[in-house]
C-alpha cells in the first residue's frame, strides 16, 4: 500500500483543505489496500464512506502532505471502527462464571482455553476449571487435560459417553460445588459453519447460561471471516472474539471485518502456539498491519502536535514576561476552537477530563468563543496592543462591530484583564510554570 498511496499522493497538490477530488482518488487506494488486507466487501465499502464524509474539507496540517493526511484519517477510522477501548474478559457475575469457547474447527479454541485460563489463574488470582465439550474428536478433551496439566489449571475428569450438553452441566456444578470462580467450555468446532454445529452451540448455552460467549477466529480468515461472525453471532450470540494466529502473515483484515459485521469487541489475540502466546488487542498495531504506513500516521501526529507546541511556547513566553494583548487572547481562543473548544483541550490536560462537565456548565462554550473573537476582531491593532485605550466612544464603535453590546466588550476586558494578571502570576514560576509545562 505504502508505494501505490504515495504514488497517488504525490500527484495531490498542497492546499488548506482535502478537496473531494483528493480525497476521492486517495480513496480508490485505500479501497484497493483493504480488499488487499482481506477486508469483506461490504464493510469496505461502508468504511470507506465513513472515511470519506470525514477527510472532504479537513485541514491539512502544515508540513505534511494532503495524502498523508488522508492516511491519518483512514488510520483514525479505522481505530475507531475497531474500538479503542480495552475490553477485558467480564467477570462481573455471581461465581462460577461460565465462559464458552465458540469456533470452527482448528480455529485454536482448546489452545485459547488453556491461555486464558493461565492468565485468570496468574494474573486475576482466579480458581478456573476447563471442561472439553468436544465428544467428536477422540483425543480432544485428553488435549485440553495435557494443557490444563501444562498451566497448572485443573480440567473436569473426563467421562465417556456424555454429550456435550451434559458435560457442560456436569462442569458447572462441579465448580458451583468445588468454589470455581470461573468455568471455562472448550467446544467442539466443525470444518465448516452448518445447522448442528449452531444447534449444539445453542443448546450448550441455554444448559449454562455463560456469562461471555468468545468466538475463536484464524487471523487468515479472509473474506469468510464476515459470514463466520454473522453466522455465529445471529445463531449462537458472541460478546467478544479472540483473534488467533495474529503470529502469521495475514494482513489483519479479519479484524475489521468481524468487528464491523457484529459490532463486538476483539478481546484477545493469539500470538503463538505456547500458552504464554496470549495479548490484549492493540486497534493501533492491526491498524498498521492493515495500512502498512504507521510511520505516516506517526509523523502527521508529530507535525499537527510541534504547531499547536511551537504556537503554545510562544504564547507562554509572552504570559511570562507579561505581555499577553488581546491579540494574543485571540490567537489562543482561535486555537481552542480549532482542538475543539474548551471542552476538548481542557480534557487533554492530565486529571482534567472530570471537570469537563463543569467546564461545559459555565458560559465558557464555544458559541462564547466565537463572540469573544468577533470583538476582537473589531478592534484595530493598536486597541488589541494596548486594551487600557478603549473608553466608552471605542468601546460603542466595536460593540456595534461586532454586533454586540457594550456589556459584552467590557466582560471581555474584565476576562483578558483577570487572565493577564493570572499569568503573570503564573508566569513567575518560569519555565516550569504550568503554561510552560502546556507548551511542552
Ligand atoms: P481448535 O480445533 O479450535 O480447538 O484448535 P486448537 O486449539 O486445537 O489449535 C489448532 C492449532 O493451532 C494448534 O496446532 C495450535 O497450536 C495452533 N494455534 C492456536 N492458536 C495459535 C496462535 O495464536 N498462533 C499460532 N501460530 N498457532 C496457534
Ligand atoms: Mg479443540
Amino acid at each position: 500500500l505504502s508505494e501505490k498511496l504515495s504514488g497517488i499522493f504525490d500527484t495531490l497538490t498542497r492546499r488548506g483543505a482535502l478537496s473531494e477530488s483528493d480525497v476521492n482518488a486517495a480513496m480508490r487506494e485505500v479501497r484497493r489496500a483493504l480488499l488487499e488486507a482481506d477486508v469483506a466487501l461490504d464493510v469496505v465499502r461502508d468504511f470507506t464512506e465513513k472515511v470519506r464524509a470525514q477527510a472532504v474539507g479537513a485541514n491539512v496540517v502544515k508540513s505534511v502532505t494532503p495524502g498523508q493526511m488522508v492516511v491519518k484519517i483512514v488510520n483514525d477510522v479505522l481505530i475507531e471502527t475497531l474500538g479503542s477501548d480495552a475490553s477485558p474478559i467480564d467477570l462481573s457475575a455471581a461465581p462460577p462464571v461460565a465462559i464458552m469457547m465458540v469456533g470452527l474447527q482448528g480455529a485454536g479454541k482448546t489452545t485459547t482455553t488453556a491461555k486464558i485460563a493461565r492468565r485468570l489463574t496468574d494474573r486475576m488470582k482466579r480458581k478456573v476449571l476447563m471442561a472439553s465439550l468436544d465428544v467428536k474428536r477422540p483425543a480432544a478433551q485428553e488435549q485440553l487435560a495435557v494443557l490444563g496439566r501444562q498451566v497448572g489449571v485443573d480440567t473436569l475428569p473426563i467421562i465417556a459417553g456424555q454429550t456435550p450438553v451434559q458435560i457442560a452441566q456436569r462442569a458447572e456444578q462441579a465448580a458451583r460445588l468445588q468454589g470455581y470462580d470461573v468455568v471455562l467450555l472448550d467446544t467442539a468446532g466443525r470444518t465448516h459453519i452448518d445447522e448442528p454445529l449452531m444447534q449444539e452451540m445453542a443448546e450448550i448455552k441455554r444448559a449454562t447460561n455463560p456469562h461471555e460467549i468468545l468466538l475463536v477466529a484464524d487471523a487468515l480468515t479472509g473474506q469468510d471471516a464476515v459470514h463466520l461472525a454473522r453466522n455465529f453471532n445471529e445463531s449462537v450470540g458472541i460478546t467478544g472474539i479472540v483473534l488467533t494466529r495474529t503470529d502469521g502473515d495475514g494482513r489483519g483484515g479479519a479484524a475489521l471485518s468481524m468487528r464491523a459485521v457484529t459490532g463486538k469487541p476483539i478481546k484477545l489475540i493469539g500470538t503463538g502456539e505456547k500458552v504464554e502466546d496470549l495479548d490484549d488487542f492493540n486497534p493501533q498495531r492491526i491498524a498498521n498491519r492493515i495500512l502498512g504506513m504507521g510511520d505516516i500516521v506517526a509523523l502527521v501526529e508529530k507535525a499537527a502536535q510541534s504547531i499547536d507546541a511551537e504556537k503554545a511556547a510562544a504564547i507562554a513566553e509572552r504570559m511570562r514576561k507579561g505581555k499577553f494583548d488581546l491579540n494574543d487572547l485571540a490567537e489562543q481562543l482561535a486555537q481552542v476552537e480549532k482542538i475543539g473548544g474548551l471542552g476538548g483541550i481542557m480534557g487533554m490536560l492530565p486529571g482534567v477530563a472530570k471537570m469537563k462537565d463543569q467546564i461545559s456548565a459555565s458560559r465558557l462554550d464555544d458559541k462564547v468563543i466565537k463572540r469573544q473573537r468577533a470583538i476582537i476582531l473589531s478592534m484595530t491593532r493598536e486597541e488589541r496592543r494596548n486594551p487600557d485605550m478603549l473608553k466608552a466612544s471605542r468601546k460603542k464603535r466595536i460593540a456595534a462591530g461586532s454586533g454586540m453590546r457594550v456589556e459584552d466588550v467590557n466582560r471581555l476586558l474584565k476576562q483578558h484583564r483577570q487572565m493577564a494578571d493570572m499569568m503573570k502570576a503564573m508566569g513567575g514560576a518560569g519555565k516550569r510554570g504550568p503554561m510552560a509545562k502546556m507548551a511542552q
